[in-house]
């Protein structure tokens, strides 16, 4: 798509032809033939009002869990970053209002701050709000649905919507979750959303647990490494009896250390693929379909991507 085609007028960014690798944990990927980013929701809003509906539309939270193609990403990119989109607020009780665009850590440290408890697993996902109620994220028994109140987004046309998290009271429409996944629309921007803990506590003891709970991650996945977390989904949900996981099946079929070009399957976590220095998104991908043939060979097991892969091969 060209990027002479005239786009509404916005209050943020808009930038033409902009280089998304910079934008992904992978730090790899195309240009976005726009990326926006938009100054508040009535930006958003307004601008998805007024554009061309042939415009394809991508979010794009911190790039924790997305492999960008090489050929970059058709149409507008959105991403929800500044002041606006990550401001945290402790509100009654138990419950904490953020942006869509707050980082999941500093929504636990808020909370912890604020003695609201429940939010720690947070901590360990390092991915924004957004992503994180897209890929339903979670880890230490706990997901972003259990403690979702409500959200509100932005739809493609740019009709502003409300949900209710699952199980909540009142007559909004529920938000439904499944394992690193929700059926939520396809379309939807997910701008803000309210949360809930489970107790209250001291700061200072809630801050501790989440230091430790980062010390004991940073012991078993190679978190300061190009990567975007856990590959491919586990073929069991959590809580199945003899519940297989992905690492022990791509471990058993040989895979741990594999490279294919600058991308490697890490040693220290084998569900981890990680950019070395110079990998392209192609070897990242190779090296997946790679892996997902040898499981598949191996133990007859058909593993499911977990990371994202958008935009166009090179
Ligand atoms: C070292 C490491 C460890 C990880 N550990 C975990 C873990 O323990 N548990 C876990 O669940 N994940 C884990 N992940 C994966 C990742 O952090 C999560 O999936 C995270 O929620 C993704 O958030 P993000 O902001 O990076 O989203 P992105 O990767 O940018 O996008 C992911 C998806 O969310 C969509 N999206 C982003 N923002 C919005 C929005 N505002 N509205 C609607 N859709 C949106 C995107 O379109 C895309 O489909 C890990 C990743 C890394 C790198």
């Amino acid at each position: 798509m060209k990027s002479a085609v005239s786009l509404p007028p916005v209050r943020g960014k808009l930038i033409a032809q902009a280089s998304l690798a910079p934008y992904t944990w992978f730090r790899v990927g195309g240009p976005a033939d726009w990326l926006f980013l938009p100054a508040d929701a009535d930006d958003l809003a307004d601008f998805l009002t007024q554009l061309d509906p042939v415009i394809p539309v991508t979010v794009l939270g911190v790039g924790s869990n997305v492999i960008v193609r090489d050929g970059g990403i058709e149409g507008v990119v959105v991403r929800l970053m500044g002041k606006a989109w990550g401001k945290v607020e402790a509100e009654d009780g138990i419950s904490l209002s953020a942006g869509a665009g707050a980082l999941d850590l500093s929504v636990a440290k808020t909370a912890a701050e604020n003695g609201i408890k429940g939010l720690e697993f947070l901590s360990g996902i390092p991915g924004s709000l957004g992503g994180a109620t897209r890929t339903n994220a979670g880890c230490y028994g706990k997901e972003l649905r259990d403690v979702l109140v409500s959200l509100q987004g932005i739809r493609r046309d740019g009709t502003r919507v409300i949900y209710r998290g699952p199980a909540r009271p009142g007559a909004l429409p529920e938000a439904h979750f499944s394992y690193r996944h929700t059926d939520l629309p396809d379309d939807l921007i997910v701008t803000r959303l309210l949360l809930e803990g489970n107790d209250t506590g001291a700061p200072a003891d809630i801050l501790a647990d989440i230091e430790a709970l980062q010390k004991r991650r940073s012991e078993t996945q190679p978190i300061r490494e190009k990567t975007s977390g856990s590959t491919f989904a586990n073929p069991d949900p959590p809580g199945t009896p003899n519940q297989r996981s992905a690492w022990k099946l791509i471990d058993a079929a040989g895979c741990r250390g594999l490279r294919v070009g600058g991308a490697q399957v890490s040693e220290l976590h084998c569900n981890f693929l990680i950019n070395t220095g110079d990998a392209t998104a192609a070897d990242l991908e190779t090296l997946g379909e790679t892996v997902r043939a040898r499981v598949l060979d191996h133990s007859g097991v058909q593993l499911r991507w977990e990371v994202r892969r958008i935009g166009r091969p090179a």
